[in-house]
């Protein structure tokens, strides 16, 4: 198999995959509701396949002028839900959050009687039908849905005062996961709708969710395979074949993915504090920092964990790194190949004819 050769490679579970979808399922019971999985939290093909075969809608986003423009080229009217920004702070990342004031995204309060024109003044191209917020991404504390549902379902009060039959309310993805590996316990599926279930109903809505990371995250390690280990004096360092090209969220925010090495090594080998680094002329090519480590020899394997989304769908071919083949196992342990790594060839195409 390929695998066994190229490093490094992303391995999924297909049945972690399918586990994480009936979550959001059986916690979406007595709701008429749509889960709408966030492509582009991972846009591997045969995984969006899989999700459609769950049951999950796919989802991405337009703008007015996109919208109308495919709607008159299509001959059709599309429904559309508005996307307000509610200000709510996701506690996050500032690069991850994107439902306060001062992000780029959604429309805010003072601008949202311009939109409702707007709509109406497209009456053959679009129909709205609900309200959709998004706050942000790796969210910890479901209260923080809770109070932009209750301010979402206001703004859908006075949107129905105005004469719209509006049914969706569509409170985006952004559920975290355990990251951390240290036992926390984070908010579930289940406590994310149970904290909206009641705003939901009581205003007679559909509700929509958007998750990505929570749906597609713990289902995948990156599979690396260590180069060496060196020191600078003062610090530690294993090299690994994997890098920032293939996994960027340590550099792009910081992103704590949790690593071990693949073979677990004898219980009296000693444990260092490492940086796992990857070959990129960068000093933020980092996958881990200060990581308690046995010393691996060259040639282990080591892999860092949840690396399902925002990984394979960010990785670049920056150095020249080729993005890496996708696996997944099954559930009697089979392995299948889902996507093929890229290649020199591949690369080369790009400036055929020219
Ligand atoms: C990215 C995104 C999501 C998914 O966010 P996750 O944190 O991956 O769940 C949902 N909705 C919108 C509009 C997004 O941009």
């Amino acid at each position: 198999m390929e695998a066994v050769e190229r490093r490094p490679f992303y391995l999924y579970s297909k049945p972690q995959i399918t586990r994480n979808v009936e979550a959001y399922k059986e916690a979406l019971e007595g709701l008429n509701s749509i889960i709408g999985y966030a492509i582009k939290a991972n846009n591997n093909f045969l995984i969006l396949q899989h999700l459609k075969n769950l049951g999950c809608g796919l989802y991405c986003e337009f703008d007015l002028d996109n919208i109308v423009s495919a709607a008159r080229i299509a001959g059709k009217k599309v429904n559309v839900l508005l996307r307000i920004n509610p200000d709510v702070d996701p506690q996050v990342h500032p690069y991850v959050a994107t439902g306060n004031k001062n992000s780029k995204f959604g429309i805010r309060n003072e601008k949202l009687q311009w939109f409702l024109d707007a709509v109406k003044s497209y009456p053959d191209e679009l129909t709205l039908v609900g309200a959709h917020c998004h706050l942000g991404s790796t969210i910890t504390k479901v209260d923080i849905f809770r109070d932009a549902a209750s301010i979402m379902v206001k703004f859908i009060d006075e949107i129905r005062a105005q004469g719209f039959d509006i049914n969706y309310l569509n409170i985006g993805g952004g559920l975290g996961i355990d990251y951390y590996h240290t036992g926390t316990v984070l908010p579930t599926p289940r406590d994310l709708i149970d904290t909206v279930r009641e705003l939901v109903l009581s205003r007679n809505l559909n509700l929509i969710i958007e998750p990505g990371r929570s749906l597609i995250a713990n289902t995948c390690c990156l599979v690396n395979r260590v180069t060496g280990v060196k020191t600078n004096g003062t610090k530690n360092f294993i090299v690994i074949d994997g890098s920032m090209a293939e996994l960027i969220r340590p550099s792009l925010y910081d992103a704590y993915q949790h690593i071990e090495l693949v073979s677990p090594p004898s219980p009296d080998s000693a444990v260092s504090t490492f940086d796992v680094v990857g070959p990129v002329c960068e000093s933020a090519d980092f996958l881990g920092k200060d990581r308690d480590l046995p010393s691996p020899a060259s040639g282990s394997g080591l892999v860092v964990h949840d690396a399902g989304a925002y990984c394979m769908s960010m990785a670049s071919t920056y150095n020249l790194k080729m993005r890496p083949p996708e696996y997944w196992v099954d559930e009697d342990g089979s392995v299948a190949k889902i996507r093929h790594g890229e290649t020199f060839e591949d690369h080369m195409r790009y400036f055929e004819g020219l």
